[in-house]
């Protein structure tokens, strides 16, 4: 069935659309949170599925619940409406083992075989009620059950910025023991964070495929909730523009994907495997970025005969 596919060119699972692509660009997309902003997504879908992305992942709601997730929904849509291979992201902090199974059995009976495997942040102040401890165990659970090609997290600037990158590096390479072929990226504003992170994996002989999570920042409040929430470091260039237009919505928009496009390409051109953009669910950026790279996309593409 996978010789088929390879020669239909679509690739289900993603380590196998890494081994056969020099250059892999994908977008993340989140579950919209009501009802009446379904048709906004489907046409964000409709927009995004034209720039021809390798894949759509799609986010799970933080703390967990069952009942509001939309993530196998949205998967399924992605997958089976717009033909975009679907990654289902899929946290385990608050999750008993049966209900991870429950949505494993969703997830494989609508035919999506990609899970991006997370632990997913500690709700403040909740008694945790999960089987799972760390996003290691759930891989090796989703492993041990078989069918899913498995995703996981990783983080250039560490976890927890400050401390000894070695640390988490030791448990990227537990979650690739237990069965991540593939990690994708924390954002970040520094690419040569992102170097360094590769140079000191290689190191510990971590060989899953690294794609490079890259958020293009376009208004105020998004950068706001990034400081608050992540540790990614804000380089002076970056604070330059923020500062500057933080006030002029437009000139802001655009000197953000500029910069998001400037990264991209250093990126590309440095030769990293690929590259996962964080659309925030706007298509109006993700073309603007993905329309200023496309030339390079096709040109390091097409140097591989499959
Ligand atoms: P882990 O890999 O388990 O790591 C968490 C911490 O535990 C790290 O400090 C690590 O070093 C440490 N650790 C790991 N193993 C061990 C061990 N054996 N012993 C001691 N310490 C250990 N959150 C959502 O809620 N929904 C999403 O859809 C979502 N998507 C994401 C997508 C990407 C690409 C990224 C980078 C993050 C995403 N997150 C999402 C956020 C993520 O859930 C949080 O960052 C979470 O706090 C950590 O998840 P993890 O899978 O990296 O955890």
């Amino acid at each position: 069935i996978t010789l088929d596919k390879k020669q239909g060119g679509i690739y289900m699972k993603i380590n196998e659309i890494f081994e056969n692509k020099d250059l892999v660009f994908s977008f993340e997309i989140f579950p919209p949170k009501t009802t009446s902003s379904v048709k906004t997504i489907y046409n964000t879908l409709e927009e995004l599925k034209d720039l021809k992305p390798d894949f759509i992942s799609v986010t799970y709601g933080a703390g967990g619940s069952l009942v509001n997730n939309r993530t196998i929904e949205l998967s399924s849509l992605v997958k089976e409406k717009y033909g975009v291979e679907a990654v289902a992201h899929l946290t385990c902090i608050n999750s008993t083992k049966k209900e991870i199974d429950y949505i494993l059995d969703n997830l494989k009976s609508k035919g999506i075989e990609n899970v991006l495997a997370l632990r997913g942040d500690i709700p403040e102040g909740q008694t945790l009620r999960g089987d799972f401890k760390y996003a290691y165990e759930l891989i090796s659970h989703i492993k041990e059950r078989g069918y899913f090609n498995i995703a996981a997290a990783c983080y250039p600037e560490g976890y927890v910025r400050g401390r000894d990158l070695k640390e988490d590096l030791m448990h990227l390479k537990l979650k690739e023991e237990s069965g991540a072929s593939h990690f994708i990226s924390q954002l970040f504003f520094d690419n040569n964070y992102f170097y360094n992170f590769l140079e000191e994996k290689d190191k510990l002989n971590i060989k899953s495929s690294i794609e490079a999570g890259i958020m293009p920042v376009t208004n105020k409040a998004q950068i706001e909730r990034i400081t608050s929430l992540c540790s990614a470091t804000l380089p002076e260039k970056f604070v330059k523009i923020v500062n500057k237009y933080e006030h002029e919505k437009e000139a802001l928009r655009d000197a953000g994907i500029a910069y998001a496009v400037e990264q991209i390409v250093d990126l590309v051109s440095s030769g990293v495997q690929g590259i996962h953009l964080y659309t925030m669910n706007n298509p109006y950026v993700a073309r603007k970025i993905t329309e200023s790279i496309d030339s390079i996309r096709n040109s390091i593409n097409k140097k591989r005969v499959v």
